[in-house]
């Protein structure tokens, strides 16, 4: 702890400005406001591109006054100021119309209204150059701002120029993320104060000296200075490689550190059985291992038989066969006596889970007291689904058999981390689809098991480097990395109806085509009737990039689409059924069995059959307003045709006109089927936040300077830096400053779990 960076932030800039930061920022310590870096800089001599500008968000700009009018409003009383400013190119526009009294659209031109704007008119003079503050809408094609803050540049409202005008063009201003209420320019006065009172050289630095040095670092105090009041491009650019690498390297320590301790933990060994399930359930598979699936099962199978826990993330293409791979390790581990635990994200997947898993165990699945029976032909395991959702009898009886031993693999969500779940003898946990957990979830189930259990990881979606190093830098990581024989490609085409309304129709005789040479069809729907949100899975829910247009477009749901089929004409005589999240249990399952014997020809359904299901008849799959999904989403989707040997082909179908930004992820997919392209695509078109969200990162820290894909070198220079600190001093005794940067960056209560671990 450093007294002066915990300070409260009124002690060294006062209770007003303070309680203004506060206010708009949520910021109160000393510390906070000092890292409230500048998200970018302007140049005081050049105008801000007006035609880069995004729409509706808070921006600051500079721009020239190319013209001002003032009139009075006719239904009421006041004046309205009409304020033309320009970039570059506005000015160069200007001189092309050749107009004073210029009014009409210019590219480059911004039309600033105020009202009753005394101010604006006095000061917003032709020639003016200010810095304003607001967002930016658009209408009828005139970019506007709407009685913005502003700040007049020409008069040195910073007190820079001393003397010299060219050193004055250059010199950078910081825009800092900003609010309505409190224009960049506010924020930076407030930052300036704070410089000058705070005691800049008895801060901590978290970086070792050695490293600091190898880098050519500014020291810490300077750095501040420096990112915060710039004289130069070079100084906030050499302020923010300190600072972003600093950022990594506490980061990576923190997970250096997590795998120290988990390293130094104990466990439960669990090893391998003479004549156990597993031998039994190897010597039946319809299938021989591929090559991959059989060496990480050899890892696995050691990592398990030692008595430190195994802390493993499977990475595997869709359709890789991690299922197997993971469901070995549990049978090994309740060959062993104890129990395993997989933790899907949704009470969806859950559920396909456990009925994908019975079905691959055969026999050797037992049921309740019907197990008992069957046990008696050979060893047999109890396979229990737990969800929020289950009736309460149900959930108490599976409860009651976590908790006696009786199961010995509970499939289940969120539901298996509630308090009132405990386990006879946690060994091994099993987490689906990473992406969705975080550290917190991981711990919460780690502590239900008497001594640290085994953890393995999957994660279909491949992950760049950078994103394994940051997210999952806590584990070891192990690639599957060939599909299962007997794949067939898939072709994946996008059907814009907004270019080509005809498709629609066609789509219908495409699948006709596919059923009439003896194939199946699946058919996905965003939603599932006309006013619902659908079987989203959290998460995805809202795919990256979805504006307000389009949540208010309609977009086609199961029930609406089955009516549609059922008076298409190229569909008559087609056995199909909906199949969707919201239906009876027994129901849904009598549809699947009907769509697995080739009873049922074509299935409508929502994302429900992302994972788990596995129909090789089934070769095309048609997805309606594809751009309501996520790219991994749309990626796991597809991987449910093309699986019997037969070449599969994919559909988009959108109604979005061309050159959308949504539609970019859809050309994504269709471009390729390379899991770990459309992984970097994905992260490339999210915004940052939603990379290390929360739900990511196990933390409510988010990254400030760092961006997973554009600094892999920084990440992994950090990397090695703080394996080395930590290998040599694991408890960080002799560098407190990184041990509190550390308990810093990480939440109170997420230390707290990491502290247990
Ligand atoms: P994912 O990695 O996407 O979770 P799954 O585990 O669901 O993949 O496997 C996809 C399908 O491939 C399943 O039907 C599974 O039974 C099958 N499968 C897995 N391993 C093999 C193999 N070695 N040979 C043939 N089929 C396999
Ligand atoms: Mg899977």
């Amino acid at each position: 702890m450093n007294a002066e960076l915990d300070l409260a932030l009124e002690r060294r800039i006062g209770k007003r400005s303070a309680a203004v930061i506060e206010k708009h920022l949520g910021i109160t310590t000393v510390e906070g406001l000092l890292s409230y870096f500048p998200r970018r800089y302007l140049t005081r001599g050049e105008l801000t591109p007006i035609s880069e500008l995004p729409l509706d968000e808070e921006v600051t700009l500079i721009a020239r006054v190319l013209s001002s009018s003032t009139r009075s409003m006719q239904a009421r009383r006041g004046t309205i100021t009409d304020v033309i400013v320009s970039d570059d190119d506005g000015q160069q526009g200007l001189r092309l119309v050749g107009g004073r009294d210029f009014r009409g659209k210019v590219p480059g031109t911004l039309k600033i209204s105020f009202f009753n704007g005394y101010k604006a008119k006095a000061e917003l003079l032709q020639g003016r150059r200010a810095l304003f503050s607001g967002k930016v809408s658009s209408f009828k094609g005139q970019l506007g701002l709407t009685n913005p803050d502003f700040l007049i540049l020409d008069d040195d409202p910073f007190g820079q120029g001393s003397g010299d005008p060219e050193k004055l063009a250059a010199m950078p201003i910081p825009v800092y993320p900003a609010t309505a209420k409190l224009p960049s320019w506010k924020i930076q006065q407030v930052i300036a104060a704070l410089l000058e009172t705070v005691d800049l050289g008895s801060l901590p630095d978290p970086v070792p000296a050695g490293v600091a040095a190898r880098e050519a670092f500014l020291p810490l105090a300077d750095a501040y200075r420096l990112i915060h009041a710039p004289q130069s491009a070079t100084d906030w650019k050499r302020a923010r490689d300190r600072f972003r690498y600093q950022e990594a390297l506490v980061l990576q320590s923190a997970l250096a550190r997590r795998r120290a301790q988990l390293a130094a933990e104990e466990a439960t060994a669990r090893r391998p059985a003479e004549d156990g399930i597993l031998s039994a359930f190897d010597s039946n598979l319809p299938f021989t291992l591929t090559a991959g699936q059989a060496a990480i099962g050899k890892t696995l199978a050691a990592e398990l038989a030692r008595d430190t826990p195994m802390n493993r993330l499977l990475q595997g293409e869709v359709g890789s066969g991690k299922t197997i791979v993971a469901l070995r390790a549990m049978l090994q581990v309740v060959d062993a006596g104890g129990q395993a635990a997989l933790l899907a994200p949704t009470e969806v997947l859950a559920a396909q889970h456990y009925d994908s898993i019975r079905r691959t165990l055969g026999r050797l699945s037992a049921d309740g007291l019907l197990g008992g029976l069957a046990g008696s032909a050979g060893p047999s395991v109890q396979v229990t689904l737990l969800t929020g959702s289950m009736p309460t009898a149900a959930r108490k009886q599976a409860m009651l058999d976590a908790a006696s031993g009786t199961a010995g693999i509970i499939i289940g969500t969120h539901a298996l981390l509630s308090d009132n779940v405990s386990f006879y003898d946690l060994g091994l946990i099993v987490v689906d689809e990473q992406h969705r957990f975080g550290v917190e979830q991981r711990d919460a189930l780690r502590a239900k098991a008497r001594k640290p259990p085994h953890l393995l990881v999957m994660t279909a979606t491949p992950i760049p480097r950078t994103v394994a190093m940051t997210v999952f830098g806590d584990l070891e990581t192990s690639t599957l990395d060939e599909l299962p024989q007997g794949r067939a490609p898939i072709t994946t085409h996008l059907v814009g109806l907004a270019e080509n309304p005809a498709w629609a129709a066609r789509i219908w005789a495409r699948a006709r085509e596919e059923i009439d040479a003896g194939h199946q069809v699946y058919v996905v729907c965003p939603k599932i009737g006309t006013d619902d949100d659908g079987d989203f899975t959290p998460g995805e829910a809202e795919p990256p990039g979805l504006d307000a247009d389009d949540t208010a477009r309609e977009s086609a749901s199961v029930t609406a689409v089955v009516e549609h089929l059922l008076g298409e004409p190229s569909m008559s005589g087609v056995p199909l059924a909906p199949l969707h999240g919201r239906q009876d249990p027994d129901l849904k399952t009598d549809t699947m069995a009907g769509f697995t014997a080739n009873r049922i020809k074509l299935l409508v359904s929502t994302t429900v059959i992302e994972v788990g299901v596995d129909v090789h008849n089934a070769t095309l799959m048609v997805i309606l307003d594809a751009d309501r999904f996520g790219i991994s989403q749309l990626h796991q989707l597809r991987g449910r045709v093309g699986r019997g040997g037969l070449p599969g082909t994919c559909l988009l179908v959108t109604a979005l006109e061309p050159g959308h930004p949504s539609r970019r992820r859809l050309e994504a997919v269709a471009a390729t089927t390379d899991g770990f392209v459309l992984s970097q695509e994905d992260l490339k078109l999210r915004r940052e936040g939603d990379i290390l969200g929360a739900s990511q990162s196990g933390g409510r820290s988010t990254l400030k300077l760092l961006r997973v894909l554009d600094h892999e070198d920084v990440i992994a220079r950090a990397r090695e830096d703080a394996q080395g600190v930590v290998r040599d001093d694991p408890f960080l005794s002799s560098h407190p400053e990184l041990a509190d940067a550390i308990d810093k960056y990480l939440n109170p209560e997420k230390e707290a779990f990491l502290e247990r671990g």
